[in-house]
């Protein structure tokens, strides 16, 4: 309850920035870290370069590239917490294509990232509260050029089922058919998300090419029911690896390669639209403006906490995209 009252006072938006290490083929080819971080102001990061550009930006935390999967997730537990208690909630990693976006979602085996860690989470709490009941499902699906694929399908053919977005009778946004697994272990919830991972890569050749090209959505159903009050619950997590960000170069881009990219800054830019009219308090939110929000249209806004993660390169190389993420970031917080 506590936290839930901090988080209002700060307004249901908060924007983190992280940093990932500068690659050992970056440092062979000689580029260097543009940035500047200080332990001491953990919500402030510097830019500077040779020709003296000096920028500050401002977020709610920035992580360096020495803050590991651990140090995110701990600030990224009061918004996981909150679920349980009924609140909707969004996590989205944006950012240019290389920089960590799926590194913070995902994880890998060994540093697992935000999606699992926050499901260790809800069963653990839900361990410890004796007076509820908690039940959790899994859907994942995946958003490219602007249709909705559903990644659990238990189909053959992944692309025969196209799914839509329904309106249901009470308001909420509804997509009929959509695979919703049960999951009663965190062992279980590993295998799930491995399996929704995977058939991210049908129908390329490239499983990473693919992927940077299509926002993957992972949503976590959470039905609650207070033996004592008898109330029952339901709300949702959405855990979020959007497409990358980076403009595409005209003459690099053709046929579906320039397709794909006018629909992810399509949607990557209605949902900048959606989040800082939610934050600048406008009573008219956007929502319709891409799959990506309609979809997600009763997760942002009203109580809904909302976090976005500005994924970063620190590498000279990079200097363009990176402000263009920082800019992003900056505009909807
Ligand atoms: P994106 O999903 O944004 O395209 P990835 O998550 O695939 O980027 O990250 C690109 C590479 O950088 C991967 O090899 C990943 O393991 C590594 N990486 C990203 N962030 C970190 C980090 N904070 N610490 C260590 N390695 C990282
Ligand atoms: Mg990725």
């Amino acid at each position: 309850r506590i936290y839930n009252e901090l988080i209002e006072l700060r307004g249901n938006i908060r924007v983190f920035c992280r940093c990932r290490p500068l690659s050992s083929e970056e440092i062979s080819k000689g580029c260097t870290s543009v940035l500047e971080f200080d332990p001491s102001r953990d919500t402030e990061l510097q830019i500077i370069c040779a020709d003296s550009l000096r920028k500050q930006f401002k977020f709610d935390h920035v992580f360096s590239p020495l803050d590991n999967q651990e140090a995110v997730f701990a600030e990224t537990l009061p918004l996981v917490k909150s679920v349980m208690d009924g609140f909707n909630a969004c996590i989205f990693a944006y950012g240019q294509t290389g920089t960590g976006k799926t590194f913070t979602m995902e994880g890998t085996p060994e540093y697992r990232g935000v999606n699992y860690r926050a499901l260790e989470e809800l069963f653990s709490i839900s361990n410890k509260r004796s007076s509820m009941k908690y039940e959790f499902s899994v859907s994942m699906l995946e958003v490219y050029n602007e249709k909705i694929r559903d990644l659990l399908a238990d189909s053959l053919d992944p692309l025969s089922k196209k799914l839509e977005i329904k309106q249901s009778a009470v308001g909420t946004q509804e997509i009929p058919g959509l695979a919703e697994v049960a999951v009663r272990s965190i062992d279980e919830v590993w295998e799930i998300l491995k399996t929704g991972a995977r058939s991210r890569s049908v129908g390329s050749t490239n499983a990473n090419e693919l992927s940077s090209r299509s926002h993957s959505l992972v949503r976590v159903t959470i039905k609650g029911d207070n033996l004592v009050i008898k109330q029952k619950s339901k709300s949702h997590l959405w855990l979020v690896d959007l497409a990358g960000s980076e403009r595409v170069g005209k003459i690099e881009a053709e046929g579906e390669r320039l397709k794909e990219s006018q629909f992810i800054n399509k949607s990557l830019s209605a949902l900048g639209d959606v989040i800082s009219a939610l934050s600048s308090k406008n009573s008219y939110i956007p929502y319709r403006n891409s799959k990506l929000t309609h979809l997600l249209q009763s997760s942002l806004g009203g109580d809904c906490k909302t976090l976005m993660f500005a994924q970063i390169s620190p590498s000279s190389a990079d200097l363009g995209e990176t402000l263009c993420t920082l800019n992003f970031a900056s505009r909807v917080r």
